[in-house]
């Protein structure tokens, strides 16, 4: 088939059945996105990867995608579609709005004995079952643990995953994971057992949980080594007796004597307050078939319950299993069993509703560069700019509010009827295909009060469609119920080592920073560029240990904005109607958050200021838009090594000022280092 048709199905695949939305994370092979799965109405998270940006690690993902189809666990991820073409591979996966475990755990600087506990029991559980089924994960750590709208957690990133042919018993070789959390016997080079190593790597995450900081820790990778295999680490003294002996158990350095899953699923320490092993076996079993799943979706099809069962029974991962499973997730929920009335596949692509949705589409698959440069409620021209392959009208938002079935009328396709809450059940096939008028008044009316999980994309919506003053979106309402705001104070810093950032001028780093600069100006809207302040790179820990294993040589190259009142000047000057008004609208008011360090402040202009101010100090590059910062750092080849974004917003109780943090991408403890280190600079 012709490269650019299959481009085109893929394309289409994945507009016909979801609404993609902002950038909520990236990793190192991919950019995730929050979308929206438009039939069943429920919120997806869509994995992009770019084919030839994965060059040698495209097995990477396959090994992932392979994974991910055999196992189905409560505290596993749920993959439900995957779409490849030719330069691209999407996975539709469960959406988790709670974030990592690791911005949790630096949120609240370090877990209770207790709370350490649950989140510990539903890692045992997980890990208890990836092992039954043969695998072993290979790169445990917080950031590779996702929170759901439960609070419960999900594992993620099967890419380092192993499947031994002969079983888990059977020795792997291949060195990987992220050095912290290795096994000893793993960076040595040895022949080693999957299982064990994972142990080992659950040890580290277990006093990541306990302590906030990591028990092996350098920036030198030979020193890091030699703790690792030395596997001597400091108690620190709030630890319990038990938690000791539970963490010395599993840092044993010889794999034989370490702990296994099995002995930890009741293990005294485990069991303390709950008096019962952990459960380990899938609620979820693969292959599972619920009868009003199907119903559902044969009525909606227009098939036969037999002919669709056969259909779903094929898995192929395609938009039948994804539509199956999240149905499956609704019913699990206790939401209604219901499918949007209308045929999502839909055969006249030119229905006014359809057309809707298209244009709703927010696909963006650019260069991380550019997601940070381009605001992401710019959603439209995104859209446009960056996906080559899809024509998008270039509407208005009048032209938006005057289309009858167009986007601002997308309640109409969302069907989950509050007042069923926790009966579920299925329309009968009558009841389905009699769409009256009155059945679809009843839907709207039942829309109103629609289910609340989808209130946040449907804000967003109005939003993209609106344009109000900017606003950053990612915050899950559900965070809000977390009430721990902090993000490690200064003196608690005092307690860890905590690098100074580091300054390298690569080669062609200056050239690097000109093209992202060209780039930006050329096809962004300028106002979007105006205020970007490059500096040198800096290059980030992980990728010191994983890749060049040096970690000196850090120069110091010049900067675009010398000083702290030249800089602050620049920024005040250069001040765009655009930003100006985003300035003068305030910042957001939001609820306190987990991932929202509150200050003493009260005035956000001037928390934005000192923010500002520091930000060139430390070699960062941003971008400012209102009130949110979207800031890089850059590595070796130009190479974005971290990206996140910090919005001075304004808290309502206690009514001071806050800054939201984000991070997009780049090592978790970096990350962490750097952004106290900005704040506490900034003395806000
Ligand atoms: P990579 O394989 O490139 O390392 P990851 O799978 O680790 O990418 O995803 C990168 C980041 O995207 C994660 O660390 C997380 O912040 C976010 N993310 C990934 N999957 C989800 C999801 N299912 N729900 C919410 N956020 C996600």
């Amino acid at each position: 088939m012709p490269i650019e048709r299959t481009e085109h199905r893929g394309a289409d695949e994945l507009q016909r059945y979801y609404e993609v939305y902002e950038t909520i994370g990236s990793g190192g092979f991919a950019k995730v996105k929050l979308g929206r799965h438009i039939l069943t109405g429920e919120k997806v998270a869509i994995k992009i990867m770019n084919k030839k940006d994965l060059g040698d690690d495209l097995p990477r993902v396959k090994v992932e995608i392979e994974a991910m189809k055999n196992l189905s666990h409560q505290h596993i991820c749920r993959l439900y579609q995957v779409i490849e073409t030719s330069t691209q591979i999407f996975m539709v996966l469960e959406y988790c709005p709670g974030g990592e475990l690791f911005d949790y755990i630096i949120a609240k600087d370090r877990l209770s004995e207790e709370e350490t506990r649950v989140f510990f029991r539903q890692i045992v559980s997980a890990m208890a079952y990836v092992h039954s089924q043969g695998y072993a994960h290979r790169d445990l750590k917080p950031e590779n643990l996702l929170i759901d709208g439960d609070h419960n957690l999900k594992l993620i990133d099967f890419g380092l995953c192993a499947k031994p042919k002969g079983g888990l018993g059977y020795e792997l070789m291949t060195c990987c994971g992220s050095p912290a959390y290795a096994a000893p016997e793993l960076i040595q080079g040895k022949a080693y057992i999957g299982s064990e190593a994972d142990v080992w790597s659950m040890g580290v995450l277990l006093f990541a949980l306990l302590c906030g900081h990591l028990p092996f820790d350098d920036d030198n990778c030979m020193i890091l080594y030699r703790k690792i295999t030395r596997g001597t680490y400091d108690n620190p003294k709030w630890l319990s007796p038990g938690s000791i002996l539970l963490l010395n158990q599993m840092l044993q350095v010889d794999p034989k004597r370490r702990l296994t899953v099995r002995q930890l699923l009741d293990h005294p320490w485990v069991m303390k307050d709950y008096n019962s092993p952990v459960e380990w076996y899938s609620r979820q079993p693969l292959g599972y078939m619920d009868e009003d799943c199907i119903t559902e979706m044969a009525v909606n099809m227009k098939r036969s319950r037999q002919s669709t069962t056969a259909l779903v029974k094929e898995w192929r991962y395609d938009h039948i299993t994804a539509t199956y499973l999240l149905l499956l997730s609704k019913k699990q929920r206790g939401k209604p069993v219901r499918l949007r009335p209308e045929p999502a596949v839909c055969e006249d692509s030119c229905s006014p509703l359809h057309q809707g949705l298209q244009t709703r589409k927010a696909l963006h698959f650019s260069e991380d560069e550019d997601a940070l440069i381009v605001d992401s409620l710019d959603i439209c021209s995104d859209y446009i700019d960056d996906c080559p392959w899809v024509s998008v009208p270039q509407h208005t938002p009048q032209r938006v509010r005057g289309q009858p079935d167009g986007i601002i009328k997308k309640d109409t396709r969302l069907v989950s009827p509050s007042v069923e809450k926790g009966h579920p059940s299925s329309p009968t096939p009558e009841r389905v295909r009699k769409a009256t008028p009155r059945y679809h008044r009843e839907r709207n009316r039942e829309q109103a009060s629609e289910n609340k999980e989808n209130n946040d994309v449907q804000d967003r919506d109005v939003d993209i469609f609106a344009l109000p003053p900017p606003r950053t979106p990612v915050s899950s309402k559900r965070n809000a119920r977390l009430n721990k705001n902090v993000l490690t104070t200064p003196n608690q810093n005092a307690n860890i080592n905590s690098p100074k950032p580091s300054v390298a001028t690569p080669k062609g780093g200056d050239g690097s920073s000109k093209e992202h600069k060209k780039r930006a100006a050329e096809n962004k809207d300028p106002a979007n560029v105006e205020i970007i302040a490059f500096s040198p790179e800096r290059r980030s820990r992980s990728l010191d240990l994983a890749v060049t294993g040096d970690s000196g040589k850090k120069k110091r190259g010049g900067k675009m904005f010398g000083s702290l009142e030249r800089g602050l000047d620049k920024v005040i000057t250069m001040l765009t109607p655009n930003k100006r008004r985003a300035l003068r609208d305030g910042p957001r008011k939001i609820k306190a958050q987990y991932n929202v360090t509150l200050t003493s402040q009260t005035n956000p202009d001037q928390v934005l200021n000192q923010i500002l101010s520091i930000l060139p100090e430390k070699n960062i590059d941003f971008t400012q838009k209102g009130y949110t910062l979207k800031c890089q750092t850059w590595g070796d080849f130009g190479k974005v090594t971290m990206a996140f974004e910090l919005e001075v917003c304004l808290l309502q109780r206690p009514e001071v000022v806050g800054v939201r943090r984000q991070r997009l991408k780049g090592d978790a403890w970096v990350y962490k280092h750097l952004v106290e280190d900005i704040l506490s600079t900034s003395s806000i």
